[in-house]
């Protein structure tokens, strides 16, 4: 059985002392979690604040971004194994914007996977498709090439215990959500892509995210999907009653 994870993509939109008033909002209304695992990913500079205020709660921290390098000079980056020694969770990976903005390639995320691994991190990889490309109607290989790539060298075993997001990008920050049916096909097609990789056990236990536009009012057709597993929320993230309803989608 996959449970449930529900995770907040926050970027770069709150600095500590709004950090430390969420997470403190949030105290007794986390989800049970054996039901749903509830996460809030962050920039390097609120991770702090986000872990001694989610000390001694269910929920569990995510970076935004790591280095493929655990020290060295690498001015300005951020060390997984540092990340690991603060006691962050989960590491999220090769989002659209950081593909784009940032310039990082299939191999980068490959070796930040890799990094966070050997660091005791959890990665969350993110793939999707552009307009454009859903438009040309290849949007599976495109994704399941991104998959391929992120994953090359890992064991099945690191596989089955990751997560992936699916994030098409014309969904992301555009209030334009996947329909149920296109965000299951891609997820579906995630899962047939680890199978072919690895095995049928793999693809049964590696939890995969729908990501773009999801909001209390689509988390539930969403979440209905048998291969959608979880969300990565942007927006509907940044308030604490929204986030809140998000976790709690079950009822
Ligand atoms: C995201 O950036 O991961 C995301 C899904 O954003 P939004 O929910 O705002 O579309």
């Amino acid at each position: 059985m996959r449970t449930p994870i529900i995770a907040g993509n926050w970027k770069m939109n709150k600095n500590p002392k709004e950090t430390a008033e969420f997470v403190a909002g949030l105290k007794g209304k986390l989800p049970d979690p054996s039901k749903v695992e509830a996460v809030i990913g962050a920039p390097a500079v609120d991770l702090q604040t986000l872990l001694d205020g989610a000390a001694g709660t269910d929920l569990h921290i995510a970076s935004e971004n790591n280095y493929f390098e655990d020290a060295g000079a690498f001015t300005g980056e951020t060390s997984p194994k540092v990340l690991a020694e603060m006691g962050v969770n989960y590491g999220i990976i090769g989002h659209s914007e950081r593909r784009g903005y940032f310039h990082e390639t299939d191999e980068d995320i490959n070796k930040k996977a890799k990094a966070l691994i050997a660091n005791g991190l959890t990665p969350i990889i993110c793939c999707g498709e552009t307009l454009e490309t859903r438009k040309a109607n290849k949007f599976g290989e495109w994704v399941s090439g991104q998959i391929k790539a992120a994953l090359k060298d890992l064991t099945a075993d690191q596989v089955a215990s990751l997560v992936i997001a699916y994030e098409p990008i014309w969904a992301i920050g555009t209030g334009e959500t996947a329909t149920p049916e296109q965000a299951q096909e891609v997820c579906h097609l995630i899962r047939e892509t680890v199978a072919d990789l690895y095995d049928q056990t793999t693809a049964e236990n590696v939890r995969i995210q729908y990501g773009g536009s999801m909001k209390p009012a689509n988390v539930k057709e969403l979440m209905a999907q048998p291969d959608i597993d979880g969300g990565l929320i942007g927006g509907a993230s940044l308030q604490p009653d929204s986030f809140i309803e998000l976790l709690h989608y079950q009822g």
